[in-house]
């Protein structure tokens, strides 16, 4: 410190050295929040206030399965092509299609809905174990040690990746089994569940075609009553 500067601090007392710095922080504050209010005047874009309509007729859960981070990002992205080819909400249904192409004066595209299915035998508990794993509970990174603490390279690691992303409380890990279940009545087909479990263990498929499949996975979720 400059010699200058420790006989400053050295006559005065405790007290103004305070003083001091809570005059230079606020002053610092002030310049920084008129910086910040200027700058805001300046570089503000209006927004279309249809995105916020648009937004408003979609379920709002941001499960980012239309590729966008959000519902908003969504709409957005419709009010800015005029269209919704390409563009659907994979959580929503026909109505919101309708009320989105209405609300534009487009042409409402139609939806497609789908269910989630998992593909693992639920037999967890009989894949041998071949390490105790400590750590994260996570999937992801279960995954990322030595494939998993199971011997079955393939098989559900039951940390609830897919749980946790899920914004429609279609999945839950049953506490015996240690296996998610999928409800498919609450599923909405969104496919946030999909892009996170490292196994790549569930599909989305369409209801059609679930509904008349006599595949395994398809079978046990028709059945489950959760
Ligand atoms: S189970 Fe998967 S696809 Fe179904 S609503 Fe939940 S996250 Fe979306
Ligand atoms: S299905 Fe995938 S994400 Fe869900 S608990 Fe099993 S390994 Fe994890």
């Amino acid at each position: 410190m400059p010699s200058g500067m420790l006989t400053f601090f050295r006559l005065n007392s405790l007290p103004d050295s305070l003083l001091l710095a809570t005059l230079l922080l606020g002053a610092i504050g002030f310049v920084a929040a008129v910086i910040l209010f200027f700058a805001s005047k300046f570089f503000y874009v209006e927004e279309d206030p249809l995105i916020d309509e648009v937004s408003n007729c979609l379920p709002l859960a941001n499960c980012g399965g239309c590729g966008f981070p959000g519902c908003k990002g969504l709409a957005e992205a419709i009010v800015k092509a005029g269209s919704m080819n390409g563009l659907i909400c994979p959580a929503g249904n026909n109505k919101i299609n309708s009320d989105i192409a209405k609300l534009l004066d487009i042409e409402a595209v139609a939806s497609i809905p789908c269910v989630a299915v998992l593909h693992c035998n639920e037999k967890c508990n009989n894949a041998s174990v071949k390490a105790i794993y400590d750590s994260a509970i996570s999937c992801a990174f279960a995954a990322t040690i030595s494939a998993g603490k199971n011997a079955c390279p393939y098989g559900c690691l039951s940390f609830g990746d897919c749980v946790s992303v899920c914004k429609f409380d279609a999945i839950s890990v049953n506490s015996e089994t240690r296996f998610p279940e999928i409800d498919e009545k609450k599923c909405t087909g969104c496919s946030a569940c999909v892009k996170v479990c490292p196994r790549n263990l569930i599909e989305i498929i369409e209801r059609d075609i679930f509904e008349d499949c006599n595949y395994e996975a398809c079978i046990k979720l028709k059945l489950k009553k959760i």
